[in-house]
């Protein structure tokens, strides 16, 4: 839900979100109840004081970098509630002219008796008086509705109400742009006559600069810059009368300095006006383009982060433009020469605004805690100002230049979202539960709750995440059950995309089954879609996308080297008439085998024991359920763990009968080549999860070592336990990057190219070791409990130990990698 909480009016899930110090306002309360029944105020609403019969409550908004505001809730003289907003100069010493809530009050309430329809709410009284509050206040209606903090607006998912969001948002600005300032009678509002309105921004801001850097506490990172940026703007600055400066301009205007209406996506309020002034509206709405400048991750200028991707229904900055101009009528200048001037000039002067933020934190009088955070955004701010739009000399950021990674697509970001709240609300929670009845006699059954939270998740459309569109368009099924389409094809991601999913769901060893993302069954789903008939399809593929049945994969054999799959033994011998397959051998580590509901097995053999060995293996559908044909020997521990239900199991298969038709997949001989295939994807799967597993296990440390203390202090405060998780997230990031890369790598080429096949070899390395290595320190770290059932750590452990074998051990993706490098050396 998106929420602003430095003004008045946001949609508050939650009160104690947003307010704090309640309890100490008592005093301040009284001097306000009393000054208000006093006084009769100017403009506003002059009966407002005699209609208030109590304060209830007086209540700060917990965010803010300005003024600070507050929720002001009174019992009016006929029994009603109601709020308002109050918002005051900060106390302290402040840079002059900074702050000024006496001209916000000024400015609304001019917009709003000559243009009632213009979004801004009423004012009711300014209060000049500091002896009251200990700075000028002033109190305003308090609008309810919706403030969206994201410029990609991952909260709404309908393309048209983003389009209509933006829409709004630019014409009301080209309205405010269109208005007249002697009929707003505010001709004075701004200094015009002091030479271009471009020319005075600089000036005033580079002066707020030098102010914000006179306090030698105060670190200058970005000093260099900041002297090279201002020289460019000052010799392309445009000259007096060349460009239009008479306009009411808002300063500050983006998306979450407005509130929505949810419905209608109607602008209800324009808040924060502290910047206000008469001057150039192209300045204004090259400010309010920002995000698709900025760089991703910056909390106080949350950006598009790459203007390549802005969202689907969002205009691009032309388009925006365009809407602003019709509104303001004035010329759309976006994309010339003037328009980088005057977006590098709101990036100066964002720069400045950080800068006295940061200045203000360092003498110790913010308005807010995360105040100095976002003075530590100066350096950035300048630097983006200078290299992207100064020196790169281009309109636009260029790609290169903010493709920091892989980051997840709107797409897979909403999916992300909605996977996070899923695992906070009922995975993390069941973990206990789960890992209770593992210890039970009922072990072997399912947990009831499995089957819940799968219904669950498909009903919030987390299922079959990891279906590529690709693989899903290979579906041969025709006649699927009614609306199950949508669900057994799921939401068709990249691979790259299913990553940052998978690691999300690997920080629980058994999440991934609860949106049917679980190996061995989506690699044998990806065998039956890509190999299988369509009555096989209809058969097997339908129930297991649908997470009615499971699988498993027979491969692996203990009597040979089973990591080179032409040494597999077992047999599949046609009957004479041709019609049927006498499947015979002995299969361990077949995963999942022991789940009551593995109803099919991909069974691999020889068909053939003559010929070149890579055609001698076939692949073979063997029924499971109520197969005595089929026995299952044992369940295998690893390190102690059985994984009940799903269990790792020894199994014989002795003289199973099947159809050639029903069960055969490809061809006779194709065996090899499948598997090959198969775990290309799948073997991605588990790498991602692998990062997942590594980082859960430092999340959980991280909290241990900042409360466990040992020898007088907390762990965390050693110097090499610090050195132990710097190290950690070192490498966590790199097999993460390399995960990422591969999955990217897969999307482009495909699994047959040798660039793709030793990608997904690297990080199959990478991942595995760095997970182990990591989940070690971590158990280390933790001490007893970290090998015990009472951390998730030992399990995680275990896990991830397997994955250095299972898959194919380490030494064999090696050897992809080195040999696939020394063919290309040839070249
Ligand atoms: C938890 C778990 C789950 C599994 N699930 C399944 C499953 O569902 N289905 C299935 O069929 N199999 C499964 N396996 C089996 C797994 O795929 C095999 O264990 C793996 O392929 C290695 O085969 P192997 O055990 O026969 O080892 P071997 O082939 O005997 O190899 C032993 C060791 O020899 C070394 N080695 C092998 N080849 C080379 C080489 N080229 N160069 C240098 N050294 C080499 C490596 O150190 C290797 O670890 C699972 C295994 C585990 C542990």
């Amino acid at each position: 839900m998106s929420v602003r909480t430095d003004f008045a009016t946001v949609e508050v899930p939650n009160d104690s979100h947003v307010q704090k110090n309640e309890n100490n306002m008592e005093r301040e309360k009284k001097r306000l109840l009393h000054y208000l029944r006093q006084e009769r105020k100017r403009g506003g609403d002059e009966e407002f004081g005699r209609r208030i019969k109590t304060i209830q409550k007086l209540s700060q908004f917990s965010h803010g970098q300005s003024n600070p505001t507050y929720k002001l809730l009174v019992e009016m003289t006929d029994g009603t509630l109601k709020s308002y907003v109050l918002r005051k100069k900060p106390g302290g010493k402040i840079l002059s002219s900074a702050h000024a809530v006496e001209r916000e009050f000024q400015v609304q309430l001019a917009l709003k008796r000559k243009h009632p329809n213009f979004p801004v709410p009423r004012m009711i009284l300014l209060c000049e008086d500091s002896s009251i509050l200990g700075t000028p206040f002033y109190i305003m209606d308090f609008v309810q509705g919706t403030i969206y903090l994201q410029p990609k607006l991952p909260v709404i998912t309908r393309e048209e109400r983003k389009t209509r969001i933006y829409e709004n948002m630019a014409k009301t600005l080209g309205a405010l742009h269109s208005f007249d300032i002697r009929e707003l009678g505010l001709t004075s509002f701004g200094n015009i006559s002091s030479g271009s309105y471009s020319r005075r921004t600089l000036k005033r801001w580079f002066g707020q600069y030098e102010k914000s850097i006179t306090n030698k506490l105060v670190e200058t990172p970005e000093k260099e810059v900041v002297m090279k940026l201002v020289a460019w703007l000052d010799a392309n600055c445009p000259k007096d009368g060349e460009e239009v400066s008479d306009r009411i301009i808002h300063g500050d205007y983006r998306l979450d300095n407005l509130i929505y209406d949810e419905r209608s996506d109607d602008v209800l309020a324009v808040l924060d006006w502290e910047l206000s002034t008469v001057g150039c509206p192209h300045a204004d709405v090259a400010y309010n383009c920002l995000p698709y400048y900025l760089p991703p991750g910056l909390e106080f200028y949350p950006s598009f982060g790459d203007s390549n991707q802005v969202p689907a229904g969002v205009p691009t900055e032309k388009q925006y433009c365009n809407i602003w101009s019709q509104n303001a009528r004035l010329p759309n200048i976006c994309g010339s020469s003037k328009w980088k001037f005057y977006v590098a000039l709101s990036m100066f002067r964002g720069m400045a605004i950080l800068a006295g933020v940061r200045a203000r934190a360092v003498a110790g009088n913010a308005s807010s805690r995360n105040a100095r955070q976002a003075g530590s955004l100066v350096e950035v701010f300048a630097k983006r100002a200078y290299v992207v739009v100064v020196q790169g000399g281009a309109s636009k950021v260029p790609r290169q230049e903010i493709k920091g990674g892989y980051e997840p697509s709107e797409k897979c970001m909403m999916l992300l979202e909605r996977l996070r709240a899923f695992m906070s609300e009922h995975v993390y929670d069941a973990e206990e539960v789960f890992e209770r009845h593992a210890t039970t006699n009922e072990r072997w059954s399912v947990h009831p709750l499995m089957e819940e939270l799968k219904k669950k998740a498909k009903a919030k459309g987390l299922w079959n995440l990891w279906l590529p569109l690709d693989s899903a368009a290979l579906i041969k099924i025709t006649n699927a059950r009614g609306n199950d389409e949508a669900l057994y094809k799921g939401p068709g991601l990249t691979n790259l995309e299913y990553a940052h999913l998978a690691r999300e769901m690997g920080k629980v060893p058994w999440a991934s089954e609860i949106f049917n993302c679980s190996a061995p069954d989506t690699g044998n789903m990806e065998v039956l879609l890509r190999y299988g008939t369509k009555e096989q399809q209809e058969r097997w593929l339908l129930p297991l996308l649908m997470g009615d049945i499971r699988s498993c994969f027979a491969m692996t054999e203990p009597a040979v080297a089973s990591s080179d799959a032409t040494n597999i033994e077992s047999s599949i011998v046609k009957s004479t008439n041709g019609t049927q397959y006498v499947v015979n051998g002995r299969k361990w580590w077949t995963s999942g085998a022991c789940d009551p509901r593995c109803a099919i097995a991909i069974f691999m053999g020889k068909t053939k024991t003559t010929g070149p060995q890579h055609e001698q293996q076939s692949m073979v559908l063997v029924p499971m359920l109520n197969n005595h044909k089929v026995k299952v020997v044992r369940p295998l521990l690893v390190f102690g763990y059985d994984d009940a239900p799903h269990g790792h199991a020894e199994v014989i298969f002795d003289h199973v009968v099947v159809d050639v038709k029903e069960s055969l997949l490809a061809r006779e001989g194709a065996g090899f080549a499948i598997a090959q295939g198969r775990l290309g994807p799948g073997r991605l799967h588990h790498c991602m999860r692998l990062v997942g597993m590594a980082e859960r296990s430092l999340d959980v440390t991280y909290a241990r070592v900042k409360s466990r203390v040992a020898f007088g202090k907390p762990l965390s405060e050693n110097s090499n336990v610090l050195n132990v998780l710097g190290n950690c997230r070192v490498e966590v990031d790199g097999a993460r990057l390399l995960t990422l890369y591969a999955a990217h790598v897969l999307d482009q080429l495909g699994i047959k190219d040798s660039r793709a096949r030793s990608a997904v070899a690297a990080c199959k390395i990478s991942a595995p070791n760095v997970a182990c290595s990591v989940i070690d320190r971590c158990i280390q770290l933790f001490g007893g409990e970290g090998v015990s059932q009472d951390s998730p750590l030992a399990r995680l452990y275990a896990g991830a130990r397997t994955l250095r074998i299972a898959d194919g051990p380490d030494e064999v993706h090696l050897e992809t990698v080195a040999k696939i490098d020394l063919r290309r050396s040839k070249l």
